[in-house]
């Protein structure tokens, strides 16, 4: 087997036959044996009847059926665990990742490249409230990780064997695809392209589910969060004893003066709200340690289909 196309499914019945008329020509034509690992997310529609049908038209077809929705992270895994491919190469459904690009990405691997990223050239299919959260994800998260992440370069992406044997050995159960994907490293080439719109069916990341995502991958790749509790504390406690002198020296040369509850007030309100602020951060890593600790598997099979 040469190449392993992996697939998340979640609520697609609409796109579940553009998708394999448009790759299935495409991938027979690179000459290359191939496989598709299809994986049903939970979906809550008829994916998993329209991916059955579409197997006993194309052989090359696997399904993995999982028991509930997993998100798509898990999905990916799932699918790099199930490929057999000399290469493997996960990708949305929605067409949004042009197939097109494949037969580069294959000769870019064959050159020698363990990975080939697929790089938008422009984010002009994003929404303008996407396009500004996403650059403000970015810079910070590059800023904050050891691991940068590329710029608009998304999951889709050719993987060499041995990078996939790499990336399937990380125990996390947090499994931030992106952040793995620039933790492995390897020899990289990219490829440019334009990211069309969604074919059919709309898009299965809400804002909040955006917001939770970055929180899962700063947590995961950066403990500079814990670390601005230390320093705010540290400038915090510097001023207060600073303030404290200066009463002190006041004490000794205007003696006491009683008046001052409005200051005192705001002080102690300021001071609560940041360690609120801070036992909150800490609790996101404390959760997330007791999350790993349960050591529960990243996603739960129903039925496989070869
Ligand atoms: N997806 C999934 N599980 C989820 C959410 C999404 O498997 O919980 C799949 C979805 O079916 C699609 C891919 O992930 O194949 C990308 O989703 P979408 O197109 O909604 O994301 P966007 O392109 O808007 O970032
Ligand atoms: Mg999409």
């Amino acid at each position: 087997m040469d190449v392993s196309i992996v697939v998340p499914f979640y609520n697609e019945s609409e796109s579940v036959s553009i998708f394999f008329k448009r790759i299935i020509p495409i991938l027979r034509r690179s000459k290359c044996s191939f496989e598709i690992v299809c994986i049903n997310d939970g979906s809550k529609d008829n994916t998993i009847d329209k991916l059955l049908l579409e197997k006993k038209e194309h052989p090359e077809i696997k399904i993995v059926d999982f028991s509930r929705n997993f998100g798509k992270d898990a999905a990916m895994t799932a699918g790099m665990d199930f490929s057999e491919g000399k290469c493997v190469i996960p990708m949305d459904c929605d067409l949004q990742d042009p197939p097109e690009l494949i037969t580069d990405m294959i000769k870019k691997w064959k050159e020698g490249f363990d990975v080939v990223l697929a790089k938008r050239s422009d984010r002009s299919s994003d929404s303008f409230l996407k396009k500004i959260t996403a650059n403000l994800f970015y810079d910070i998260y590059n800023r904050i990780s050891d691991y940068p992440l590329p710029k608009n370069v998304g999951d889709f992406r050719l993987m060499d064997r041995k990078v996939v044997d790499v990336i399937k050995e990380f125990p996390e159960r947090t499994r931030f695809m992106k952040g793995l994907f620039s933790f492995a490293g390897f020899k990289t080439a990219y490829l440019d392209y334009v990211r069309p719109i969604r074919e059919k069916g709309t898009t299965k990341w809400s804002y909040w589910k955006l917001w939770n995502y970055a929180i899962d991958g700063i947590t995961s790749f950066s403990t500079f969060p814990l670390k601005i509790c230390t320093y705010v504390g540290f400038f915090v406690t510097m001023l207060a004893f600073a303030r404290g002198i200066w009463i002190t020296f006041r004490v000794f040369f205007q003696g006491i003066d009683v008046p001052g509850y409005a200051s005192l007030m705001v002080a102690m309100l300021f001071l609560g709200g940041i360690q609120m602020i801070f036992l909150g951060v800490i609790g996101e890593y404390i959760g997330r340690i007791y999350i790993e600790t349960k050591q529960r598997p990243i996603y739960i099979i129903k039925n496989i289909i070869k």
